[in-house]
């Protein structure tokens, strides 16, 4: 796979190509977790006489002896001799000296040098995709710039006699066409780059050569064309370029007819091209396949768990994607209306999809459902 090396700055969503190690100790000395004082575990609870200060920056010259204490700032180095550090809270200051009614443990409030990450050690991992604590490691270790793995080019290709380009003005019998436009932003948003295809029509030829330019870039998306109609003939145009058919049909609704499968060593995936069917098989499946294009070496889908506010039902067999509004605690959901997998305006008001499994009938008010946010 294609490495290349960008700013940091840059890498937010691109996935790492090298393991990226720790070039010193963190943390780098015993570093204080609190606002308080560096004392000896053993002298406490007790009366302790503060010999000095030390803020973070700085370095205290002396040691923590027997009786003694060191007022320390969070982030500042613990002073030799001193193994713990009480919290500026636990404490009675009257001038020179604090008392504490508090015992203390060896290793209270700091973090020894060390053991967030040794020298040398990895603290970050080939096909790890960076987010923003990825990128703070990054930082830390003094990073400028980093090897990712060159984004995946993802041709988009629609097809359909009835779809016009989203900037023209459609006749009444004709629909735009949105679906090469959600799975840009869906190929966008997943690490990818979309490249967008005009649209092919229900014929041969066109189709044909919209396939096979679609097969140059890494993975190619065609959306419509792989229903059971006279004129879905997305199947036979890739069997005649000698696809492999991984499979061609999976339970799910919206999305059944979803094909996945190689022309020699470039996937493609016929979505469905109801817009619903084309999103939900996309974040299903073909986001799965981006992150193993990108280097990933996870493909996370996350479902939460939210309970219903109604009772809901629905018929079993297939497993169900339905627009839903989950509240924003991410406590409870509620399906949306809707009017089917062309619905594109309730898709737009859902900030969620509820996951009916295909083998449960009915869910009261208050049940637990899957939710998988969108
Ligand atoms: P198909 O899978 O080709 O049978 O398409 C199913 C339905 O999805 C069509 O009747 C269209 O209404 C709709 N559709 C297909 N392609 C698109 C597209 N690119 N954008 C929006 N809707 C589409
Ligand atoms: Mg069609």
């Amino acid at each position: 796979m294609d490495i290349e090396q960008i700013p940091v700055l840059e890498s937010p969503g691109r996935v790492l190509a090298e393991d990226v190690t720790a070039d010193r100790d963190y943390p780098p000395f015993p570093r204080s977790a609190r606002d308080g004082f560096a004392v000896r575990s053993a002298d406490v609870p007790g009366e302790l006489r503060v010999i000095g200060e030390v803020r973070a920056g700085e370095v205290f010259a002396g040691s923590v002896g027997p009786g003694q204490a060191v007022e320390i700032m969070t982030g500042a180095p613990v002073p030799q001799g001193a193994d713990a550090v009480i919290m500026v809270e636990h404490v009675v200051r009257s001038g020179e000296s604090i008392r504490t009614d508090r015992s203390a443990k060896a290793g209270d409030n700091f973090n020894p040098r060390g053991v967030e990450a040794r020298t040398g050690e990895t603290v970050l991992s080939a096909g790890q995709r960076l987010g923003f604590t990825e990128i703070a490691a990054l930082a830390l270790v003094g990073r400028q710039c980093v090897a990712v793995f060159r984004q995946p080019r993802v041709a988009i290709l629609p097809t359909g006699d009835e779809i016009v380009e989203a900037g023209e003005t459609p006749r009444e019998f004709q629909i735009r066409n949105s679906n090469a436009w959600s799975l840009a932003a869906q190929v966008r948003r997943a690490g990818g780059i979309p490249a967008l295809l005009p649209i092919a029509r229900d014929n041969y030829e066109s189709t044909r050569s919209g396939v096979e330019q679609g097969l140059k870039a890494d993975l190619l998306l065609l959306s419509g064309g792989v229903s059971a109609g006279k004129y879905d003939i997305v199947e036979r145009v890739l069997a005649d370029l000698g696809a492999r058919f991984f499979f061609d049909r999976v339970l799910i609704q919206p999305g059944q007819p979803l094909v996945f499968g190689c022309v020699g060593e470039k996937f493609f995936f016929g979505l469905p091209g109801n817009p619903a069917s084309t999103m939900i098989t996309f974040e299903l499946f073909a986001r799965a396949a981006m992150d193993r294009l990108s280097g990933c070496t996870e493909a996370p889908l996350p479902l939460l768990r939210a309970a219903l506010t109604r009772d809901f039902r629905h018929k079993t067999g297939l497993t169900r994607f339905l627009p839903a509004r989950l509240s924003e605690d991410g406590a409870s959901v509620t399906p949306a209306a809707w009017h089917g997998s062309g619905d594109i305006p309730a898709l737009a008001r859902a900030n969620a999809f509820l996951v009916a499994e295909a083998d449960r009938e009915s869910w009261a008010a208050g049940d637990d459902i899957r939710v998988l946010l969108k």
